[in-house]
């Protein structure tokens, strides 16, 4: 069933792929039919197959040769493992819907990121109800009910989790975070407790350095651009989307690992 939900990620990949690319600039997402973007040539059906039509052109343009971004089969196979893990976990509930759409806006805002370093507010609402919604139906299904106190909690979950990203974005003026990573920790941290804060907001910063440093190592030290080359929200999405899947879990097994080490 979950190998299903990775075959259909595969083509909502393909779909988000056209959102990431139209919807920040404005552009319609059903009009015109997918084109080259350097001539402008319309793309036949079968060079539209998710991954495997990047490989057969060799990820270049069957008319122009001008280079296909490498974006499009990573954002497909991304997708896909999303579903597989989100049905894999949950079985074939609400919960793994959920989790897949809010997992899908994670990886549009990610990408968008990259591409234009902005991220959108009405991106971060979405991924705020999806996640809200998410974590009502998982207490739902867990027989307990939704109360005033409940609810309080789940919001001020996400204040928390952006709390110390906030407090850098406030002490370097916005130089070193965006108000949009701020958003972001807020919208896909409700529900979180203090666990999963820590765990979500060390998992960003680690997996950050570490691309930094991979980074580094390929264009040199020394260069003044390099913070402005990293985007910072890819690493929040990633964080979050682990966090809530294996939040607890991940908390759980790093206090075992230290008290009994
Ligand atoms: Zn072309």
């Amino acid at each position: 069933m979950e190998l299903l939900a990775g075959l259909f990620g595969l083509v909502f990949g393909s779909f988000l792929n056209v959102c990431i690319y139209r919807l920040p600039v404005g552009k319609s997402i059903v009009w015109p039919p997918s084109h080259c973007p350097i001539c402008g040539k319309k793309l036949k059906w079968h060079d539209l197959i998710p991954v495997l039509s990047f490989v057969l052109l060799r990820g270049q343009c069957r008319f122009c040769k001008s280079r296909i971004s490498i974006m499009y089969p990573v954002v497909e196979i991304l997708s896909a493992a999303g579903a597989y893990l989100s049905f894999k976990v949950f079985g074939l509930t609400l919960e793994a819907v959920l989790l897949y759409l809010f997992y899908m806006v994670l990886l549009y805002i990610g990408a968008v990121d990259v591409r234009t370093k902005e991220i959108s507010t009405i991106s971060i609402i979405l991924l705020g109800i999806l996640k809200i919604g998410f974590v009502a139906v998982q207490t739902l299904s867990e027989g307990k009910h939704m109360s005033i106190s409940g609810m309080v909690f789940v919001l001020s979950g996400g204040i928390l989790n952006s709390a110390f990203v906030a407090l850098i974005w406030l002490l370097s003026k916005g130089k070193a975070m965006g108000f949009g990573d701020v958003l972001l920790l807020i919208a896909g941290g409700f529900g979180f407790d203090w666990k999963e804060m820590v765990v979500c907001n060390l998992l960003s910063f680690a997996v950050g350095a570490l691309w930094s440093v991979v980074y580094l190592i390929k264009h040199g030290c020394g260069k003044s651009s390099f913070k402005s080359e990293i985007p910072f929200a890819p690493f929040i999405c990633f964080a979050l989307f682990i966090t809530t899947i294996w939040g607890k879990w991940l908390a759980d097994l790093y206090i075992n690992l230290v008290w009994r080490g």
